[in-house]
């Protein structure tokens, strides 16, 4: 079993690229391999109910193998860990709302729903400054009602592509091999607090690298994954080429 973490720390060390078996890990601190010129597109990396007390390990790693990514917190965690919430700011990552308390939101009345999201977008307006234009619902579940929330919020619904199974036990190497199934624009299921994602992050990377995609941001306008604004300079992606 590999250590990814120190692999990818004794790659950072040496200042090289590893290649491990057919793997190849880049570990150019911040940035990714020279080769990727995101021509292939963006993917949406997103992790969900944090901040955790692992989020500082998660922000770590993302930075480490010049991730980006989208953090969809719970409102609850937010009031009871507003560092965690900050640090993923000033880490680079885009913070989205997952609501209060993770329920089942589609039982819930329309007066239950509108207070589990108005009461985390204010939490992360008055812990981060920024108000979040992401929702995810838990567990995927939306309805109508939910969605004339999410509306009168100003909040754009991201559910995924793929899902990660994370949540469900997955291994590293099943984590790895998920987000290889993404495609332009696609979104990726995964969680803060669960070790074999944290350590999933140098592979992914990797594949994205060979495959020339990069890790993008989620837009607001369309749900997507996309170019970051004002980041690393880049190609844009190929329209309707890849779906
Ligand atoms: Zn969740």
């Amino acid at each position: 079993m590999i250590d990814a973490r120190r692999l990818l720390a004794a790659a950072a060390a040496a200042g090289t690229v590893l290649a491990v078996g057919v793997i190849t890990v880049a570990a150019t601190g911040g940035t990714s391999s020279a080769a990727n010129t995101c021509g292939a597109g963006y993917v949406g990396l997103t992790y969900d109910d944090g901040p955790t007390g692992n989020t500082g390990t998660l922000l770590n790693t993302l930075r480490a193998n010049g991730a980006r990514a989208t953090l969809f917190n719970i409102g609850q965690n937010v009031q009871s860990n507003p560092t965690g919430a900050r640090s993923e700011l000033s880490a680079g990552m885009w913070i989205g709302n997952h609501s209060w308390t993770h329920p089942h939101l589609i039982q819930l009345s329309q007066a239950q729903m509108q207070s589990e999201l108005s009461q985390t977008q204010n939490a992360i307006r008055s812990t981060t400054g920024t108000a979040p234009r992401l929702f995810r619902p838990p567990y995927g579940e939306t309805n109508a009602t939910l969605k004339a929330v999410e509306a009168s919020l100003g909040l754009t619904e991201v559910i995924w592509d793929v899902d990660s199974q994370d949540w469900n036990g997955a291994s590293t190497a099943q984590i790895v091999q998920a987000a290889g199934r993404l495609t332009n624009g696609q979104v990726i299921l995964m969680h803060d607090g669960i070790q074999n994602t944290v350590n999933a992050i140098p592979q992914i990377m990797a594949n994205l690298n060979s495959r020339n995609l990069c890790p993008g941001a989620i837009s607001p306008s369309t749900g997507r994954a996309t170019a970051p604004a004002g980041g690393q300079p880049t190609t844009p992606p190929p329209r309707g080429t890849r779906r």
